[in-house]
């Protein structure tokens, strides 16, 4: 298809034009069970009505005023923010992206400001997944997001995905007097769904302590509920210094934060950082009714229980297709189906039988629907992932 639009992307040849709960119609009328939320964004579903009525409340007040000023609805949702999580303070952006920016010049301007300007470098991994700005493609570093787009901003030190005890070690040596952060997602995303351990999780935080390195958690996909828990790292009984946090927290409207404590942020001073659109009064007042919905204990139960349920039905699948799928990763609404044909092709199968996956690394395909699925829609997709796989297995 022609369009004028730059063609960065391997779009598939459907438009969507409305959209209810886990369902999406599109132009010629077909039905599609929705099980990517848009990348894990649309985390209440589509056109929630507490959410609809919160925009058009918004909308038909106020929509915009600038940092200028006070934003009473920022301040709200940050107040909601560090009252369910590690954080002291929270600066809000309009995407990942820029949520990965911040994070590495608050971690910068910590040690500078301490006395310490030599401690620039940042400690990431393989597999990682931050944005697509220059400064977010060098600290994930892959080949695939950099070719082409050098001089890459300098300062990242690029490590094995951890998960033994030898992985451990080499971070351990990787830390140097030149350190200032360690940046890393506590379940990969777009890196196809690969869960860092618990003790892996606990023993970066013990070696951040011990050196003085600050702990960067990019949350951006597997935060705001989807693994059960607000935020991923909670059950490994960890907390980093820095979060970042977009995606799913404006339910589908564009809207990012990063959650820190006081200390890791003592260098953000009045001047140091600011954005046109980040924090207005649309975003904040939206992000803070998704922020009070899924930050409820009650809910957060349902999202554990209905993953469950999911992976329940996944491992049958799995085990009843073991040429098309291998193994099932992931925890809580956050989960993967490692493939043996290209992820790709299970995708495209997907919207034959009207569902939507989104293909990640490591032939990974991922499921990532509303946190709030019914039960009755997990079952209609578990009945047509399982058609989807019997499609395969013929082909
Ligand atoms: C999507 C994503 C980002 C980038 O977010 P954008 O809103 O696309 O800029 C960063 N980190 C992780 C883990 C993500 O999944």
């Amino acid at each position: 298809m022609i369009t004028t639009v730059l063609p960065t992307y391997n779009r598939a040849p459907i438009a969507f034009v409305r959209g209810e709960g886990s369902w999406l119609w599109a132009e010629d009328g077909r039905r599609y069970l929705d099980l990517g939320a848009g990348i894990a964004v649309n985390a209440l579903g589509h056109a929630h009505p507490a959410l609809v009525q919160t925009l058009t409340e918004q909308a038909q007040k106020l929509w915009h005023v600038s940092n200028i000023y006070r934003v009473p609805e920022q301040e709200r949702l940050a107040d909601l923010l560090v009252e369910h999580s590690f954080a002291d303070t929270v600066f809000f952006t309009n995407s990942g992206t820029e949520t990965a920016e911040l994070a590495i010049k608050m971690a910068r301007k910590h040690h500078y400001d301490a006395g310490r300007p030599e401690r620039v470098e940042i400690v990431a991994f393989e597999g990682a997944f931050h944005g697509r700005s220059t400064g977010a493609i060098a600290a994930a570093g892959s080949e695939k997001m950099v070719k082409g787009f050098g001089p890459l901003m300098p300062g990242f030190v690029h490590l094995k995905w951890p998960s033994n005890d030898a992985d451990h070690a080499a971070i351990r040596a990787a830390i140097t007097d030149k350190t200032c952060a360690v940046i890393i997602e506590p379940i990969q995303g777009e890196g196809g769904i690969r869960p860092v351990p618990d003790q892996c999780l606990k023993g970066l935080r013990d070696l951040c302590d011990a050196t003085g390195t600050l702990l960067i958690f990019d949350e951006v996909q597997c935060g705001m509920g989807r693994t059960g828990r607000l935020f991923a790292h909670e059950w490994a009984g960890v907390t980093p210094d820095i979060m970042m946090v977009a995606k799913g927290i404006g339910g589908g409207f564009p809207l990012g934060a990063v959650l820190a404590t006081e200390r890791a942020a003592s260098g953000m001073t009045a001047g140091t950082h600011g954005s046109t659109y980040g924090g207005n009064p649309l975003g904040c007042a939206v992000g803070a009714k998704v922020t009070e919905i899924i930050s409820d204990p009650a809910f957060l139960a349902e999202v554990a229980r209905k993953g469950a349920l999911m992976r329940q039905g996944l491992e049958s699948i799995v085990s009843r297709h073991p040429t098309v799928f291998e193994a099932v990763r992931g925890e809580g609404l956050i989960l993967g189906l490692k493939c043996k044909p290209a992820p790709a092709d299970v995708v495209k199968a997907g919207y034959e039988v009207g569902i939507l996956t989104v293909a990640a690394a490591d032939n990974v395909l991922r499921l990532l629907p509303a946190l709030n699925i019914p039960d009755a829609d997990i079952a209609e997709a578990l009945t047509r992932l399982d058609q989807v796989a019997t499609t395969l297995e013929a082909a």
